[in-house]
């Protein structure tokens, strides 16, 4: 069956607009024209494959719509595709402080809304080949690849879903450098429209939610990141008791 694409757009005009092109494209769809009817709509069985949703709505914002969708266990991993506009702060949005897994900026074309569209969804639908993968196990870390959920000892760290691939990705190439570059296509999929600062602005959230295995990480100055090749618990303490003559640390 076709996906299913809840259209979250106040717009009247604009709202029937999307629905016509995006059931021309073949996709079946839902509509919403608040942030109320948002939620109820995308709790509705069958649930949506896809939540495009727009941030100025006249009652509840779409970035709070976007966060309580991933608070709630039956929507947590639908893939949200947020429409912006122009100067509104998109690096909150897609700086996904909460949890949008991409963004246009309106006014945007049929197209680059179809290209988005379809890379969010081949994203999303590439998950249920991984089911089979049991858990990943890295020193502190534990991650289960197909709940989407991270453990950094006993706690459960909430991830969004493009941290969740940002982390999975540095993860299993762990040992080896990844370039901005190379991350923007491989973890945001469409590289045309975030710069590589998006990259060090997501590592950076991403190793504050992690902690301590937030030192697995590993910044390799105007090259890239590197995950660990092997967890360095061990030497952190030691470090401390002893300063480093060349004074590399403190100030
Ligand atoms: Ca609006």
């Amino acid at each position: 069956m076709s996906p299913l694409i809840l259209i979250v757009e106040d717009e009247p005009d604009l709202r029937a607009t999307l629905e016509y092109n995006l059931q021309r494209e073949g996709y079946r769809t839902r509509s919403a024209a608040t942030g109320r009817q948002a939620l109820l709509a995308a709790r509705e069985e069958p649930f949506p494959d896809l939540v495009l949703l727009d941030v100025m709505l006249p009652d509840v914002s779409g970035t709070e719509i976007c966060r309580l969708l991933r608070a709630d266990e039956r929507t947590r991993a639908v893939p949200v595709l947020m429409a912006t506009a122009r100067g509104e702060e998109i690096d909150r949005v897609v700086g996904f402080e909460v949890g949008a897994d991409d963004y246009v900026v309106k006014p945007y074309s049929v197209r680059e809304l179809l290209l988005r569209i379809r890379a969010v969804l081949r994203r999303a639908q590439a998950k249920p080949a991984e089911q089979a993968k049991p858990d990943v196990e890295f020193g502190r870390l534990r991650l289960d690849i197909s709940g989407h959920r991270c453990w950094v000892d006993a706690d459960e760290t909430i991830l969004t879903a493009l941290e969740f691939r940002l982390l999975q990705t540095l993860l299993e190439r762990r040992g080896r450098v990844q370039t901005r570059d190379m991350l923007l296509t491989d973890v945001w999929g469409v590289s045309t429209a975030v710069t590589t600062r998006t990259v060090d602005t997501h590592v950076k959230r991403l190793r504050q939610k992690l902690g301590l295995a937030g030192n697995y990480v590993e910044t390799l100055r105007g090259v890239g990141y590197r995950f660990l090749p092997a967890p360095n618990d061990g030497a952190a303490p030691v470090m401390d008791e002893h300063p480093k003559r060349d004074g590399g640390g403190a100030p």
